[in-house]
């Protein structure tokens, strides 16, 4: 069972009850979970923590429910994956893929946040649940909900992928289509929160929903047996993976659990959207919102929630941020199917190609650990493959069919050989 105190405002420190709030009243910060970490002190050990469940409740003492969470019990302890293939051709020797394209159930890292926001969502006595999304949390609130037995009203930007569409529509949902971007949506649901009593998980219940990300850090920590590694390229959307990840390793740390945090946090965008890795350059503290225009549609949130702080993070941590073209996304998607085998969306083609460019920069070094962030599933994202790969071959189902085709293609590989020579 959790450790939480109530919520408390990230910039004046007033304190607030367990509510389905997130902002202060006083000073408009974003108001967080307030832990109990004496208690927590008492009860989490390494021990305790590799008896539990596989799954990201083996951190439920760190996560903020009161009660046993109801959905996602199957959620998270996602592969940390050597990736060797993928690091020769980067030119790093220790590279791993934290692969949140397998989670459970709807293969993105949002199951994780919204395991806790709707259990959460549970405990306050909702009956319909909300969220605006770029795509991944539709998904995962729709599946969840279902779950639950909830109702859910789940509201996208016109124009994502169809993958993110009948993925949220196959669970039953009410789907509605705003024109406009997500920003667009966000503030949309933010209205329609005055005059319905839902769960919004992004909006009201985000202080609860923002801690689901700290178990991806959790995760990666235990998994490279209780060590931190040098670097973590993290996708950026609205900021809070970032800071969460951030935020897990120092709870770690407090705990005794890890040495010293010396991680430094890049941050990953699509150049196409990439307000936080512009100030980070720049050498701002601020966000200047943008129009998103990019096939990473995942993160494509122009005036992002906790934008602040996941400039401030990658700073504190000695990170960097950078960002990629969509050429650039499409190349390090296929890079990393062809080497790991590991289909990611258009955000894992961020963050490998934002890697390639941070080693080629120095900022990584080859023989530092580093992990990469692949938070989303290809096969959710296909629009952005079209027309990359010629069709399969047809042929009779005949053994001289597949024999004539096989001469033709050998001899294809053939020439392709002598040309690389
Ligand atoms: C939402 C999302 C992220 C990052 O989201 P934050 O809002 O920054 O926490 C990263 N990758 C994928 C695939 C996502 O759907
Ligand atoms: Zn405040």
């Amino acid at each position: 069972m959790g450790h939480v105190k109530g919520l408390i405002c990230k910039e004046c420190k007033k304190e607030y009850a367990k509510e389905p709030i997130h902002v202060c009243e006083f000073c408009f910060g974003p108001l967080e979970v307030n832990y109990d970490y004496e208690a927590i002190k008492k009860v989490v050990t390494k021990q305790s923590i590799e008896s539990g469940p596989p799954s990201m409740w083996r951190y439920e003492a760190l996560l903020p429910l009161d009660e046993a969470p109801k959905v996602g019990l199957h959620t998270g302890f996602t592969p940390l994956v050597r990736a060797k293939n993928l690091g020769k051709a980067l030119g790093l020797s220790h590279l791993y893929l934290k692969n949140d394209s397998v989670n459970h159930p709807t293969f993105s890292f949002k199951d994780r946040v919204v395991s806790v926001a709707i259990s959460k969502a549970m405990e306050f006595g909702f009956d319909t649940v909300s969220c605006a999304s770029t795509g991944n949390l539709a998904n995962s609130v729709a599946a969840q909900a279902a779950e639950a037995g909830l109702k859910s009203c789940i509201f996208i930007p016109d124009g994502l992928e169809a993958g993110k569409i009948l993925g949220t529509l196959v669970y039953g949902a009410q789907l509605i289509s705003v024109k406009g971007s997500y920003d667009d949506v966000n503030r949309l649901c933010s209205e329609i929160g005055v005059n319905h009593n839902w769960a919004f998980v992004n909006i009201n219940i985000r202080p609860y929903y923002g801690d689901g990300s700290k178990s991806y850090g959790y995760e990666i920590a235990e998994q490279l047996g209780w060590k931190t590694p040098d670097n973590v390229v993290v996708p950026v959307a609205g900021s809070s993976l970032i800071t969460k990840i951030w935020k897990a390793f120092h709870e770690f740390e407090m705990l005794g659990l890890v040495d010293k945090v010396q991680t430094k946090i890049f941050a990953a965008q699509a150049t196409g959207c990439s307000p936080v890795t512009t100030a980070i350059k720049n050498g701002s503290e601020n966000i200047i919102p943008v129009k998103p225009n990019t096939i990473a549609k995942s993160i494509a949130i122009g005036n992002p929630a906790d934008g602040y702080y996941g400039i401030k993070t990658a700073n504190a941590s000695g990170g960097y941020g950078e960002d990629i073209s969509d050429e650039e996304i499409v190349s390090a998607m296929k890079l990393l199917a062809e080497t790991e085998g590991v289909f990611t969306e258009t955000a894992g083609g961020v963050t490998v190609g934002v890697t390639q460019k941070l080693v080629q920069q120095g900022r990584i070094k080859p023989d530092e650990v580093t992990v990469i962030c692949i938070t989303g599933n290809g096969l959710k994202t296909q629009e952005a493959l079209a027309g990359c790969f010629s069709a399969p071959a047809v042929i009779e189902a005949k053994i001289d069919s597949f024999e004539e085709i096989f001469s033709k293609l050998f001899l294809f590989h053939l020439i392709e050989f002598f040309h690389e020579l």
